[in-house]
């Protein structure tokens, strides 16, 4: 059965085809609607706004930004349902599980949470007659820069705090899914004041300008490695702050005598999260060789009974790929493998009856690092299954990446644990992967970039430490 709320929402952001280009529905291709393409002169005068904008903003004080924040909360969930039907057709997410529901609904949970989050001013010494107190002031003006994979929740994850913090906020959402941030953006706007948080929905070009701008403080950026280091390289001359939240190739180690029953359910999602297009999801799983056959063989199962379909199907779980590159980028790397002599246990192939970018959840045994399904970030249905007949092997291989966002380890949750304190991640889960928490920091080790987001550490991220010494 396939939902499709008619959305008044959807008719509010997008523009007439003669001004804005074609915004596809991810599942068919078909244009979904019409989203403005803004110029760095458009930037430019959003970034003007925000910063004639922010004085007032911060000399609002936190409570009266929070309770407008916890408005802005409020809209955005009481239209939830539309803004997930956004989603859903434009980034291609299933509506139902830890879907397009789940993202709109966290964009209201996250939105709430820097609101609420406490962050006093800290007394770090206090003798003999002196006080110094370290307080968190306003950064100006933050930079706002997201990816299309969970394209309203990041972009909220930037926003939220930024503006609790009293900066004002210039977003630049993906090309590939300005409709999901413009609609989450136009909700919120409902409650602050002109300038405060303006989207401009431009291509690269705009987010390069957004990095460099001579008026922008702080730069807010979720995506690619690669962009990453274009966007240090921009904020050479603004010395703009920077959090980067970058790509992720997380590990995941199955430990001998695991009950694998017990685990594969939680185990597959974590691999398959957004089709596995998640910056944190499981990427390459090493298992021990006592349990390989299992693990295998209970992945192939659920890949083989969970449906795939398009995102507004309420029977879906999994998903198209977004885009036609990632659509390439993840064939490809299925052949290399199978040229390498990989066993395709399952799936291994498009789905070209759903539409043009689907791909079947797809198990990769009998592979080993060196491979560029396992090197590289997938960022897309599959997974490489490696073996290992040794654990302190497993967690050297765990580590030899450049990319350290999350990982896993599974099975006996002592030896769990001592092994997590080996691993270099932002982020170890044990007997669960990719699971966060709004007041849980959340970021990333080596070129998985740098910053925390999120809680208290998230409010401190987006702003200037200033002690005042009496
Ligand atoms: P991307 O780097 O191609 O694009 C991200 C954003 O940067 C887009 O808005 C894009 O327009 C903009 N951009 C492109 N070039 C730019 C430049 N030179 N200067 C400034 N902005 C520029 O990433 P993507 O393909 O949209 O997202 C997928 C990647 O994001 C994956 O690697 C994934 O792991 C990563 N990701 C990381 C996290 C995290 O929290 N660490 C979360 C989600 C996604």
């Amino acid at each position: 059965m396939t939902t499709q709320t008619p959305t008044a929402l959807l008719e509010e952001i997008t523009v007439a085809e003669t001004e804005g280009r074609a915004v596809p529905d991810a599942a068919t291709g078909e244009t979904l609607g019409y989203a403005p393409v803004h110029t760095t002169d458009d930037l430019d005068a959003a970034v003007r706004a925000a910063r004639a904008a922010q004085p007032a903003w911060a000399a609002l004080g936190h409570e009266r930004r929070s309770e407008m924040l916890r408005r802005a909360a409020e809209e955005v969930e009481a239209r939830a349902e539309e803004l997930a039907q956004v989603i859903a057709r434009e980034q291609g997410k299933p509506l139902n599980g830890a879907g397009a529901r789940f993202e709109a609904g966290g964009c209201a949970v996250w939105i709430r949470s820097a609101a609420d989050t406490p962050l006093e001013p800290e007394v770090l010494f206090e003798a003999e007659g002196t006080r110094s107190e370290l307080h968190y002031d306003p950064l100006g003006v933050v930079g706002a820069i997201s990816p299309w994979n969970w394209p309203a929740l990041i972009a909220i994850w930037q926003i939220a705090p930024a503006l609790r913090m009293g900066n004002t906020v210039v977003a630049k959402p993906s090309e590939y899914t300005p409709l999901s941030v413009l609609a989450v953006v136009a909700l919120m706007n409902r409650h602050l004041p002109e300038g405060v948080l303006t989207a401009v929905s431009g291509d690269r070009e705009v987010g390069a300008a957004l990095a460099g701008h001579e008026d922008v403080d702080k730069v807010m950026f979720t995506g690619s490695t690669r962009t990453g280091r274009a966007i240090v390289q921009s904020t050479a001359q603004n010395l703009a702050r920077l959090t980067l939240e970058l790509g992720g190739n997380d590990p995941g180690i199955v430990l001998p005598g695991t009950d694998v029953p017990a685990i594969a359910e939680q185990l597959f999602w974590g691999i398959f999260i957004n089709t596995g297009q998640t910056c944190a999801a499981l990427k390459r799983l090493y298992v021990h060789e006592s349990v390989y056959d299992d693990v295998v063989t209970e992945l192939a199962r659920i890949a083989e009974a969970t449906p795939l379909g398009a995102g507004t199907d309420e029977n879906s779980a999994l998903g198209p790929l977004t885009t036609a590159q990632q659509f390439e980028i993840v064939t490809e790397l299925v052949e290399d493998a199978r040229r390498r002599g990989a066993r395709i246990v399952t799936g291994g192939e498009p789905a070209p009856e759903l539409g043009p970018h689907f791909y079947r959840p797809t198990i990769v045994a009998d592979i080993d690092d060196g491979a560029p399904l396992v090197d590289t970030e997938q960022f897309g249905p599959v997974v490489p299954v490696i073996k290992y007949s040794d654990v302190e092997d497993a967690v050297a291989r765990a580590n030899n990446s450049e990319q350290a966002l999350g990982a896993s380890v599974w099975g006996d949750p002592e030896q769990a644990r001592r092994l997590a304190e080996r691993i270099q991640s932002g982020t170890v889960w044990i007997n669960q992967h990719g699971t966060l928490n709004p007041v849980v920091p959340f970021g990333g080790l080596k070129s998985s970039g740098y910053g925390l987001e999120f809680g208290v550490h998230g409010l401190k991220a987006v702003a200037a430490p200033k002690v005042i010494t009496v």
